[in-house]
């Protein structure tokens, strides 16, 4: 039985998106986001997280600080009732020669989610606020994909639907007045 997966964003769709976002400290949750993910986990979704992290090859900060704030993201998550299914990152440069294949807009992350927790990919969606995350989840052939922030509305993305943000995202997905899949 392959599971339902909401593939989150992390910067711009859970937190605000401060720049290279490292410590607890400058992570604050956007309004309703950690509210919004338990509702799409009471609907069915198993909660992943595809962030890219380039600021760890930039130097900006560090894989085991990275994994610190993770880990606290985590717990208060976990505080809320929320669990997230596993969190992938990609930690490398846009600039990387060869590129990887992890960094959005590719689907590295998600692909290899989708192999590792028996996800089904067209009852699935991408929630994101950059024109990567929804290439990404295209990409993967998704069911659907979500643009969220203040640059959603009125973009042409490619995206299935647009809203202001993960909260009233993950409301319309609830009630069924977005199709996610066939
Ligand atoms: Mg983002
Ligand atoms: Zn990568």
């Amino acid at each position: 039985m392959l599971t339902p997966a909401a593939f989150l964003d992390r910067d711009g769709v859970i937190n605000e998106d401060r720049g290279y976002v490292s410590t607890w400290r400058d992570f604050a949750f956007l309004p309703g986001a950690v509210e919004a993910i338990s509702r799409l986990q009471d609907a069915g979704y198993l909660p992943v997280v595809v962030t890219n992290q380039s600021g760890i090859a930039r130097g900006y900060f560090s894989e085991a600080d990275y994994r610190t704030l993770t880990e606290r993201m985590c717990a208060a998550l976990a505080d809320a009732g929320v669990t997230i299914g596993k969190i992938y990152h990609c930690p490398h440069s846009p600039s990387r020669r060869p590129p990887c294949t992890c960094r959005k807009p590719r689907a590295g992350m998600i692909e290899r989610a989708i192999a590792e927790l028996g996800i089904d990919r067209a009852a699935s969606f991408m929630v994101g606020d950059k024109l990567g995350d929804i290439a990404a989840g295209r990409a993967a052939e998704l069911g659907a994909t979500f643009r969220v922030g203040p640059k959603a509305i009125g973009a042409k993305d490619g995206a299935t639907a647009r809203f202001p943000d993960l909260a009233t995202c993950a409301a319309a997905i609830v009630a069924g007045d977005v199709a996610v899949g066939c």
